[in-house]
């Protein structure tokens, strides 16, 4: 980039020059494929409103559970099993848990009663099985039983002995949870969800109970789906489960409420929505430690002993999970989301661009498609290539051009060191720029001249036929026989070892055209002139500036493009036929340079 160094540097504006093609096809795919991105960016912004700015939802949860159970539990009374027939109110079957938005309904249990500060056997697990107090080591804990051991092994029953514990006595039996659940019918239990919530970025709250809700209804999916008073049972069938399965070891439900809300003036909508998914392990039979369980006391006095009844709970606990997002209209995220799209209309020039650069014949000419036959829309499309593209080669000192009057394209040499005389060569073939002609017009006047030597117009032959030349003093390289020796040092010798021929034939030195586009003495003064319209021409300045203009004639005339030209190696016969033209009086002659 240029130094700024002035306000005109500055007050400048830089813009694309582009290339229209006139083409139905393309013209068709282009307004296609805009009409289906214009299509797909508007569905986009409508139905995923994305002119919105969107919030996360702040929310806080109350609930409420309500039923009555009546439950038969099995109790030992003085030494006889009874009956009895209890009733579960609210107050028995939930209990406030500590994490937020969570609620516990008991739906199983098992008691262990009138437990006391003493000593007495522990529980006949594998561990606490003992035949003699060597077993039981004093003042062992093991975190599986209920006590300290005392280091004796006494009766547990009539069979077996176990280790004595200083515990809450008698210890608790391992048993296993009773099936079917006790509290079975909390199926029909309901819970009320209090559910507030607050988008503060909108300034807006609202809550899931409105002022015009029937509280006596009932939660369902599609004949009131926003009553929030649920039964438990339905809440399991909605999440596919069965509740007195889950009821006998206990789960973990969640409850999922889901705001997603509008709060445009013009299609307000904020309701929630509910659905319900099991959290814990489902599968209790693969699971360790199966189903959701803890253990709570009852503490009581009797006698001035402090007793107590353990009970461990089986139950469901209900976690409800409030989330979603309210979104308002908002300038700045539709101006952004309209500048994000406007790339995606570029995807035409893209796709198009791809179709003609992959069916121009250069492409199926390559090495990629080598059986591709060269078909219509190749034809076509290598014509847009071409328009299109310009590739420049990178101005290496190493590159250089050589054009042989007997070969239709011209060819690259790209060589560190010019081992081998230029002339023998291969270099890669390039082929040769469309004729730019507006040089050659400048020199129509020059066309009115005849070739000092040997010009007779009529003679004009055709420079593919053989001639045989040969003048002796040719070197070996030499096709034309016109060439001489090279007068530079022995290590660039080989850049000047340059014929026009390829094979032998006659030598493009005389030809009528090259008298008339280099050496014509008229039209290369009209050239400076044209330059340089005021221009003195001096003999031997002169002289010089003729054949430096002789040379790039040359160079224009057999090479057509501009970077081509610089790099573009004179045959050595053209050279000294241009040199012998305008020569140099004294001194050696340069020969090529690198012109950057
Ligand atoms: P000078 O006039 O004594 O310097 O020697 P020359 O007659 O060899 O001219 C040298 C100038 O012509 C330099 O600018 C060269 O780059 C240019 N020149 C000489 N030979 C060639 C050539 O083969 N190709 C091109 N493109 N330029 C050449
Ligand atoms: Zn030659
Ligand atoms: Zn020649």
């Amino acid at each position: 980039m240029a130094a700024c160094c002035s306000w005109n540097d500055v007050l400048q504006y830089e813009t694309n020059k582009v290339i229209r093609i006139q083409s139905g096809t393309y013209g068709t795919i282009k307004w296609v494929l805009h009409l289906i991105i214009f299509s797909y960016v508007s569905f986009a912004l409508v139905s995923d409103k994305l002119y919105q700015r969107k919030e996360p939802v702040i929310s806080s949860v109350h609930t409420k559970v309500k039923g009555i159970a009546e439950v038969t539990e099995n109790v030992m009374e003085g030494g006889v099993m009874k009956s009895v027939r209890r009733i579960f109110d609210p107050a028995d079957y939930t209990f406030p848990m500590q994490q937020g938005n969570s609620f516990f309904v008991m739906t199983n249990f098992l008691k262990s009663e009138n437990q006391e500060q003493k000593l007495c056997p522990e529980f006949p697990t594998r561990s606490a099985l003992c035949h003699s107090d060597k077993s039981c080591k004093k003042g062992w804990m093991d975190p599986q039983s209920k006590g300290i051991r005392t280091g004796k092994c006494i009766q547990y029953d009539e069979t077996r002995r176990t280790c004595e514990v200083s515990a809450w006595c008698p210890a608790e039996e391992g048993k296993v949870a009773p099936r079917p659940a006790l509290l079975r019918s909390a199926e029909n239990f309901t819970v009320l969800i209090k559910n507030n919530i607050d988008f503060p970025g909108h300034n807006y709250t609202t809550r899931n109970i409105l002022p015009d809700l029937n509280t006596s209804c009932t939660f369902h999916k599609t004949r009131s789906p926003q009553c929030p008073i649920f039964r438990l049972g339905d809440i399991f069938q909605e999440a596919g489960e069965n509740f007195s399965e889950v009821a006998v070891q206990g789960g973990i439900m969640g409850i999922e409420i889901y705001w997603d809300c509008n709060l445009d003036s013009w299609s307000h909508r904020c309701y929630p929505r509910y659905s319900f998914r099991r959290l814990d392990d489902k599968y209790t039979n693969e699971s360790l430690i199966p189903g959701y369980n803890f253990r709570y006391a009852k503490y009581y006095k009797e006698n001035k002993v402090e007793k107590r009844t353990l009970i461990k709970a089986f139950g469901i606990r209900f976690d409800i999970l409030v989330f979603g997002t309210g979104g308002k209209f908002d300038i700045i995220q539709l101006v952004v989301y309209i500048g994000s799209t406007l790339s995606y209309f570029g995807l035409a020039t893209v796709f198009i661009d791809l179709l003609i650069n992959t069916y121009s014949g250069a492409f199926c000419r390559s090495r990629v498609y080598p059986y591709c036959k060269c078909c219509e829309p190749c034809a076509i499309n290598e014509h847009y290539y071409r328009k299109k593209c310009e590739s420049i080669m990178e101005p290496k000192p190493t590159l250089k051009y050589v054009s042989f009057v007997d070969e239709p394209c011209i060819r690259m040499v790209e060589q560190q060191l010019l081992g081998k005389s230029l002339q023998v060569v291969k270099g890669q073939e390039v082929p040769r720029p469309q004729m730019d002609f507006t040089e050659l017009s400048r020199l129509s006047l020059s066309l009115h001249d005849s070739p000092p030597v040997s010009g007779q117009p009529e003679e004009i032959q055709l420079l593919c036929k053989e001639v045989p030349p040969r003048s002796g003093h040719s070197p070996g390289w030499c096709q034309c026989g016109k060439c001489l020796p090279s007068q530079l040092p022995e290590n660039r010798r080989a850049l000047e070892e340059l014929c026009c021929r390829r094979k032998p034939g006659r030598c493009i030195t005389t030809s009528e055209l090259f008298w008339k586009l280099v050496l014509s003495r008229q039209a290369l003064q009209l050239l400076l002139l044209y330059q340089e319209p005021l221009l003195v021409l001096e003999e031997e300045a002169t002289n010089r500036r003729l054949r430096h203009r002789a040379y790039r004639c040359y160079a224009t005339w057999r090479f057509g493009s501009q970077d081509m030209a610089d790099f573009a190696i004179l045959p050595s016969c053209c050279r000294w036929r241009i040199r012998k033209e305008f020569p140099k009086t004294e001194g050696q002659y340069t020969g090529f340079q690198y012109p950057y």
